[in-house]
């Protein structure tokens, strides 16, 4: 298997372009073949060809994109801008092609995957304006809304790498770890750098008020000034966003992005949200009289420490005490490895032989139960200068076993790299993020379609976050948990009463955070809808602001997970007026989690993870991807199971 990883190190920036640009040419031509065949269409020589087209354009561009977020910088950043419009213009040849368009209309096949094929093909050339009266104005609009969405995404890496406090008393410090101060220290002062959610991590131990707020507000104002600011971009792009969706004879971009979606409509999406947030706003309410008790004068800026205090009250720990038992290989290899075995059968052993694109990645084997190789897993798990914020998985390879292809799949992360010889100790957000990725790597590995098109996680995104945020129940399971909580010096188990307190935490701070998650999956929606939009960047803040207010769901101790000036979601692209899919998708994974856990062992067998793997995980979007999940469950999803799920009822 050795030979499927592209070898990084001899790999040039100027090779994997030329790849990339003799990849569209090759793609081109062979659309162009299937285009003008004079023999009528069949499945083979129309879906086929085109679902087996452009390899070389698939494997360079996937490791283009791999290095552009995972490391980024300048001349990547250089080469992105010069690519974009190119892979843009060459994916509205195809779906504006109306000849390849004309030849999917006259398939038809007895073959339930391939006939779903046929239906979803013909969706995007209508969802991407095959039918469009000026066709000139929609490439145009596309070149230019891609532009801005890359121009984006950069200044919002940039705010990554200088949004942050500067303290130069480290007295101001206080509550701070020693290695966590050490990272942070420069020549002359301490640098607390932001994360890229609005509420600082931070803030929860940082005993000084002042400098709480101060982090906060550096936080939330990023973006509105100098190189890195945002609101001009964003008010083009969301005009032309519906400009667009007019020409396409849609309402609003809303309605356009959620025709290839699960859910039913935009309505559909703003209902689910208010229903949700409403909810936790109540919570949020009774939590912050309690925090009143401890903080009188409480800000939206204390909350994070207040919280920390309050749980350590109620649930007998706070968040520091649990990191020495949270130490990353063993969360990994005990914790999420190790549920993927009990639950699939497969196995990882490192490879620490095998090179990805920065010292740092590292390279595991994943085998079947009997042995057979599955694919390659890499992960990336450190913060560095240019790399993209937050943890996603990627994959360099999909999966596409009709032809022997084996996926080589990716999760990265952005935890703070340790000094040389010291454990990287994580928080339980951390371990949650680890299922949580491993989760999307699942979804890619147990592929298993006839197209690849519809392979592992090309499902509508509104669906694809369910595997992920399902797989993180597997952090909470006791018999997973009881084994990778080990004290990182004594390997002690985490004691019994913490633990009791980590599984029952699973409901503690819901309120606040899934308020700040839904109050900005509204603010993406608010651009998105039908209405007056923002035609000056000064208007951008209000904009948000009003938003919220007009649902009663505006709240002065919830800031926004992302304000729009660093929601690289909704205007970077792939999650714009699609950042409630999460939800959506978790009304799935609750469901699905309810039905594991009435399953002998609370579900952690190969017989519940056998199912989910042949109904759900290996079907890719093979077929509607919510019979996948009717498969499973038996039924549909509401809203109640999420507030379950989050103890919310
Ligand atoms: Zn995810």
């Amino acid at each position: 298997m050795t030979n499927l990883l592209p070898d990084f190190s001899t790999l040039t920036l100027d090779q994997i372009e030329a790849d990339i640009l003799a990849g569209m040419e090759e793609q081109r031509a062979q659309w162009e073949e299937v285009a003008t065949n004079p023999e009528a269409p069949t499945v083979a020589n129309t879906l086929v060809a085109l679902d087996e087209s452009g390899a070389r354009l698939d494997r360079a561009g996937a490791i283009f994109w791999t290095l552009a977020s995972s490391i980024g910088g300048d001349e990547l950043d250089r080469l992105q801008e010069k690519l974009v419009p190119l892979l843009t213009e060459h994916s509205n040849t195809y779906l504006l092609d109306e000849r390849l368009y004309r030849r999917f209309l006259e398939l038809s096949d007895p073959d339930p995957q391939t006939q779903w094929e046929i239906a979803e093909q013909i969706r995007a050339f209508e969802q991407h304006g095959i039918a469009c009266p000026d066709k000139e104005q929609l490439r145009r609009l596309n070149v230019r809304i891609a532009e801005l969405e890359t121009e984006v995404d950069q200044r919002i890496s940039k705010q990554l790498e200088e949004t942050g406090l500067s303290v130069t008393d480290e007295a101001e410090l206080a509550g701070l770890d020693e290695a966590t101060r050490a990272g942070y220290r420069r020549d002359h002062d301490w640098f607390i750098r932001c994360r890229n959610f609005s509420t600082q991590l931070d803030q929860s131990v940082l005993e000084e008020p002042r400098v709480r707020r101060a982090l906060l507000e550096v936080s939330v104002t990023r973006g509105r000034t100098g190189a890195t600011d945002t609101r001009a971009l964003i008010v083009e792009l969301t005009q032309l966003r519906s400009e667009r969706a007019h020409l396409l004879g849609f309402p609003d971009h809303a309605t356009v992005v959620m025709q290839g979606e699960t859910i039913p409509g935009p309505d559909a999406a703003q209902d689910l949200l208010v229903e949700v947030g409403r909810a936790a706003r109540a919570r949020v309410d009774e939590d912050a009289q309690k925090l009143r008790q401890l903080c009188p004068d409480l800000e939206a800026a204390d909350w994070p420490f207040y919280e920390n205090q309050l749980r350590a009250q109620e649930l007998g720990f706070d968040a520091e005490s649990l990191r020495p038992y949270l130490e990353l290989n063993r969360i990994l290899t005990d914790g999420v490895f190790y549920a993927a075995n009990r639950l699939y059968g497969i196995t990882l052993t490192e490879r620490p032989d095998l090179r990805g694109w920065h010292e740092d990645v590292r390279v595991w084997e994943v085998k079947e139960e009997d042995g057979t190789a599955l694919g390659l897993f890499l992960g990336d798990y450190f913060t560095r200068p240019g790399k993209s914020g937050g943890a996603w998985m990627s994959e360099l390879q999909e999966a596409h076993p009709a032809s022997g292809q084996l996926p080589i799949i990716t999760n990265d992360a952005n935890f703070t790299k340790p000094a040389p010889g010291q454990p990287l100790l994580l928080t339980w957000d951390d371990v949650e993020t680890l299922f949580h990725e491993f989760g999307h790597a699942l979804h890619g590995f147990f592929s298993d379609t006839k197209y690849r098109d519809s392979a592992g996680t090309n499902v509508p995104r509104d669906f694809v976050e369910l595997p992920s945020q399902l797989n993180e129940m597997w952090a909470f399971h006791p018999e997973v948990l009881s084994r990778y909580a080990r004290h990182y010096q004594t390997g002690e188990p985490l004691p019994a009463d913490l633990l009791a307190a980590v599984v029952g935490s699973k409901s503690f701070g819901q309120g606040f955070a899934t308020l700040e998650y839904v109050e900005a999956a509204l603010i993406d929606q608010a651009w998105h809808r039908e209405g007056t939009l923002p035609t000056e960047a000064d208007q951008v803040p209000t904009f948000e602001v009003e938003a919220l207010e007009r649902l009663d769901l505006w709240h002065d101790l919830v800031p926004p997970r992302y304000r729009s000036t660093y929601f690289a979601h909704t205007f970077a692209g792939g999650y714009d007026a699609g950042y409630y899919a999460y939800m959506w998708a978790e009304t799935l994974a609750a469901e699905v989690e309810e039905w594991f856990r009435a399953q002998p062992n609370g579900g952690l067998t190969r017989e519940a993870g056998e199912k989910l793997r042949r109904e759900l995980l290996s079907r890719g979007n093979s077929r509607p991807p919510l019979d996948s999940f009717r498969a499973v469950t038996g039924k549909d999803a509401s809203a109640q199971s999420v507030l379950r799920r989050r103890g919310l009822v």
